[in-house]
């Protein structure tokens, strides 16, 4: 089982030169591949020549600066083209394979581990290929055996490092729990057993100050361009373009984080988590939802939960939403109507129970999966 970890690098001067050349030459070598494929092609075409696959080692003499960094590097850029192309003749939607450019905010190249090129050392340094040991900031150790590193640059600047490693599947201890969640707007999701997990509040104080960040930065823009100046060389819109990406990038961090967390507690906590399955498509389409959907990242938070469940030897199963979960009532049955959305509580016309509405919902959930898996073992 491959398990990533990732960490803030904070390289010397000397090894951040070395990093920004190296995602400079595997920029270089991806799109020298990705035209000399493309050359090859439409010789292939008019003359029938066969296609040619090209390899990094052919650059080295062109580009003798190709030969400084780590060639692991050049050669992962070879396979993320590969991979590029398989995608493009599996799925032509998705695209042809794009060239890579310098003013992506985003840059990044991959290494791996031949016995211990890449190690920890001392808790607070990374060896890495092809350099002295880097500063990283180590909050838990990763487990298992290091596959590969991916280091990269983001648009604020800062470098990470995501280190791949094979790790074992780590059973939870079972605790006979089985669990509806429903999925919803006022909480992130509501459990069955009452349980509710709140939306990450802190995003909101952040997303206040990056609003503000950002009008400056329009602003800025704007004065730069009454002096005639380009963005590029106006100093005062480069401060506050890093104040803005440090911003987006705190944010992403904390509700990674957060979703971690819960993600981690669902499955110590529970065996089976009943989900109903959302159609995230439409509402994102519905814009007054479109927001604190972003927010609440539910796609991410499933994602987190489901991999995490089949680690730990835990089942998260989607229900599909045909049946109206917020409508019945989970002690008797009862139909009681369509309800607005403001409609919290809502007491059984017919048994007479109090429910909370994210709370019922999630007990149907539930039912619903305990029969569906009774269905299934009765076949
Ligand atoms: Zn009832």
């Amino acid at each position: 089982m491959l398990k990533a970890y990732r960490y803030r690098l904070v390289p010397n001067s000397e090894q951040e030169e070395f990093f920004i050349k190296t995602f400079g030459c595997v920029r270089k070598v991806y799109n020298l591949m990705l035209n000399d494929r493309i050359e090859s092609f439409k010789r292939s075409q008019e003359s029938g020549e066969k296609i040619k696959l090209p390899t990094p080692a052919r650059y080295k003499k062109e580009f003798p600066f190709l030969k400084e960094v780590d060639s692991l590097a050049l050669a992962n850029a070879q396979l993320h083209l590969n991979k590029a192309y398989q995608q493009f003749f599996k799925r032509p939607a998705a695209g042809f394979p794009k060239w890579k450019s310098r003013k992506n905010p985003l840059q990044s190249y991959t290494t791996n581990n031949q016995n211990g090129t890449i190690a920890i050392v001392d808790g607070r340094y990374l060896k890495l290929p092809k350099m002295k040991p880097v500063r990283i900031k180590l909050h838990r150790h990763p487990r298992g055996m290091i596959k590969s590193a991916t280091i990269s640059q983001a648009a604020s600047g800062k470098f990470y490092v995501s280190i791949l490693c094979e790790t074992d599947v780590q059973q939870k201890p079972k605790t006979g729990s089985i669990i509806g969640m429903d999925l919803g707007l006022t909480h992130m999701a509501v459990l069955s057993d009452s349980t509710k997990i709140l939306n990450p509040k802190h995003l909101a104080k952040t997303a206040v100050k990056l609003a503000k960040a950002q009008r400056k930065l329009s602003h800025r823009a704007q004065v730069a361009k009454k002096q005639g100046r380009l963005l590029a060389e106006s100093r005062n819109y480069q401060k506050q373009r890093i104040v803005v990406a440090k911003l987006h990038e705190k944010i992403a961090h904390q509700r990674n984080d957060y979703l971690h967390k819960r993600s981690t507690d669902l499955v110590n906590n529970h065996d089976v988590i009943f989900v109903e399955s959302l159609n995230i498509q439409s509402m994102v389409r519905h814009r007054r939802w479109a927001r604190s959907l972003h927010d609440v990242s539910w796609s991410s938070f499933l994602s987190k939960l489901t991999y995490k469940a089949t680690w730990y030897g835990k089942q998260v199963i989607p229900i599909r939403r045909w049946f109206a979960s917020s409508q019945i009532c989970s002690v008797c049955g009862h139909q009681d109507g369509k309800k607005e959305l403001h409609i919290r509580e809502w007491s059984c016309p017919s048994c007479g129970v109090q429910h909370d509405r994210d709370v019922n919902a999630s007990l149907n959930i539930r039912a619903a999966g305990l029969r569906l898996i009774n269905l299934t073992n009765s076949l």
